[in-house]
């Protein structure tokens, strides 16, 4: 399916904060309270056209925000880009959370690899959000990779290659 993934960007983050929205609203509620954090967006202009799997993309850019979240401080800030080179989209996901050891970092893509058993244990999970996130992006021409400091977050990025003829820019005005 070709897809506005400006659009599709969008609405995948604005329902994670009507999600903050609705827990906040519950926790002020019951007396309780929950995690605080701001999604920030920088997005390029440009109408960027991908042939993709919507659903599948979703499922991928849902883990990845939800990681982010899970190991955010309170109050911390997730900035969400996306960027377009020559042939290809990057998309990228900012948490200033906890980071990852430099000896975990190629594993994490791995099938049911968690990072210091014990920390992942209290956060919950499989360990299987980003396997799956990497054979869905990798099926559909992607790639994906991390970069992280320890004690200061990590950056996860997903790039894609778009369609130029439905992009627009150079190609189309050399035909104007
Ligand atoms: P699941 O996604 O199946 O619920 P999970 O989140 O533990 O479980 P993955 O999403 O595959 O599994 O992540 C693998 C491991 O990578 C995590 O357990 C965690 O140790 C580490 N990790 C992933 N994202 C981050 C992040 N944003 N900051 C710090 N560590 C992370
Ligand atoms: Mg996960």
């Amino acid at each position: 399916e070709l897809v506005n993934f400006n659009e599709f960007f969008n609405y995948i983050l604005d329902r994670f904060d009507m999600l903050l929205a609705k827990d906040r609203e519950k926790a002020e509620k019951a007396g309780t309270t929950v995690k605080r954090y701001t999604i920030k967006r920088i997005f390029t202009h440009k109408d960027l056209w991908v042939e993709i799997d919507p659903d599948k993309l979703t499922q991928a850019i849902d883990n990845i925000m939800n990681n982010a979240i899970k190991y955010s401080p309170d109050g911390g800030i997730i900035t969400c880009r996306l960027v377009d080179t020559q042939n290809n989209l990057i998309l990228s996901i900012a948490d200033q959370g906890l980071g990852i050891p430099r000896k975990d970092i190629k594993k994490v893509f791995e099938r049911f690899y968690r990072v210091d058993k014990a920390r992942s244990r209290q956060q919950g999970g499989t360990g299987l959000g980003l396997s799956i996130a990497k054979e869905v992006i990798e099926a559909q021409g992607g790639h994906i990779w991390v970069n992280s400091a320890e004690n200061r977050g990590s950056t996860f990025y997903i790039s894609l290659p778009y369609d130029p003829q439905e992009t627009g820019g150079e190609w189309d005005e050399a035909f104007e």
